[in-house]
């Protein structure tokens, strides 16, 4: 494709995007690297849970199609595009869940960027998936979840998932470009592709070092407070609880076909590197960058080419040093369960998702003390006999029964 100096490209129409959780922080990156190129994107559809006043502002500057409010919202949603005097045509406005997989499968949009937080996301990204779309992967949560069954209709359907988590897109960027096409022949080797194992890299979040008492009071406002990223509340708490390196555990686990035991977390409290792949004759290849989620969005955008993100080069001079360790299991307690539920398998890695969320959403309502929430989570995966999760419906019984324990733990615990 040949790009013209004003972004045009030759003899083709912008491309159709269609941003889930459009209001997030994802979100709201995606919209500024689609903004920099709007001869070649096309925002034509949004959708947003929280923050609807935001979500008419966005109407108003990008002029989609289609948007998706929260059920029974549609009313005061127009009411907001009438208020901040939104020009005429408005977009067809869809509702709930039904709304979010109609619109995720539109073919006006053959680019989809997954970004809803949480469970919540799985099946509007499922949609996307099955409409054999160029899927721009965020919502770790969907492959955590329902990861042998999403990866099997990627493959089913055609569609083209790229990771937009930023350790899973700089491992992207490590593997050689003929990774997935020779899973056929090296899958069951003792190296694939001749990748030893993948090096994980986290920052270990605001409270990296601290010891178990020190944690006991920690706030909500303490925890969403990330020393290197901008991020939403959910995925600010996992950072600090290390649940965020264990969902992308997980995660790595299904994009990359490896082994929990091939993927090994590494702290490293710059984040400049965003992970690395070692490879079986000695190299190790590792992505740098900037802490800035536009990077990897504008690579998922248009790869295989390369598209200016509006992130400032990395300044290798200013750098004054990388560092690594190992993280402390005993105090981040989450991470080692997220690998024992990977390791289980079948349904238990959604019955961690789910006691997560739950206990997450505890913890900023002020009802659960940080240090409680990988306690809850072990409680509500040791009550819980796993089984397969190979129908969208046994994953999803198994979410929804997950959350049941963990409330009743809350319940208990007055
Ligand atoms: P956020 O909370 O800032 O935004 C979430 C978006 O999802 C919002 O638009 C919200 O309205 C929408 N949403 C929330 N609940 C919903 C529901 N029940 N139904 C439909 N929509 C709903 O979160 P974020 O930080 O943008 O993260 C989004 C996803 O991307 C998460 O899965 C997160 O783990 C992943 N991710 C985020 C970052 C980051 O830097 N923020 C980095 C890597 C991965
Ligand atoms: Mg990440």
């Amino acid at each position: 494709m040949h790009e013209h100096r004003d972004g045009t490209v030759a003899g083709q129409a912008p491309l159709g995007v269609c941003v889930l959780g459009a209001t997030g922080s994802i979100g709201d990156s995606t919209l500024k690297v689609l903004a920099l190129h709007p001869q070649r994107y096309r925002v034509v559809a949004l959708s947003g849970q929280t923050r609807l006043a935001r979500l008419a502002e966005l109407t108003a500057q990008f002029a989609p199609q289609q948007v998706v409010v929260p059920t029974g919202q549609t009313g005061a949603f127009l009411a907001l595009l009438q208020a901040q005097s939104v020009p005429q045509p408005w977009p067809e406005v869809l509702e709930g869940e039904a709304g979010l997989c109609a619109m995720a499968a539109d073919p006006a949009a053959p680019v989809v960027m997954a970004a809803i937080v949480g469970a919540a996301g799985l099946a509007p990204t499922l949609a996307a998936v099955r409409a054999g779309k160029r899927v721009l992967l965020a919502n770790k949560e969907a492959l955590v979840m329902a990861g042998s069954l999403f990866m099997q209709a990627v493959r089913q359907y055609g569609a083209t998932l790229l990771p937009v988590d930023s350790e899973h897109n700089a491992i992207f960027q490590c593997l050689p470009a003929d990774y997935f096409s020779s899973a056929q022949c090296l899958h069951q080797g003792p190296s694939r592709a001749g990748v030893r194992q993948i090096l994980l890299t986290a920052s270990g979040g605001p409270f990296r070092g601290w010891r178990h008492e020190q944690l006991q009071s920690v706030t909500p406002e303490q925890a969403c407070r990330h020393p290197n990223w901008q991020m939403g509340r959910k995925i600010s708490v996992d950072s600090a609880t290390l649940i965020n390196k264990g969902l992308e555990l997980i995660e790595a686990c299904h994009l990359f076909e490896l082994p929990p035991e091939r993927v090994t977390v590494v702290i490293h409290p710059q984040s400049v590197i965003h992970s690395m792949v070692q490879y079986v004759d000695g190299s190790t290849l590792a992505q740098l960058g900037r802490p800035d989620m536009c990077t990897p969005i504008a690579h998922a955008l248009a790869w295989p080419e390369r598209l200016d993100s509006g992130v400032a080069d990395l300044d290798v001079f200013a750098l004054a040093r990388l560092d690594f360790e190992a993280p402390d299991e005993q105090v981040f307690a989450g991470l080692r369960l997220a690998r024992e539920a990977m390791q289980a398998g079948g349904l238990m890695p959604a019955v961690f998702n789910a006691a997560n969320e739950v206990a997450v959403e505890a913890f900023l309502n002020g009802q659960l003390g940080f240090c409680q929430i990988p306690v809850l989570i072990e409680s509500v995966l040791t009550q819980f006999s796993s089984g397969t999760a190979d129908t969208l419906s046994a994953i999803l019984a198994a979410d929804q029964h997950a959350r049941v324990l963990a409330s009743d733990w809350l319940g208990r615990r007055g």
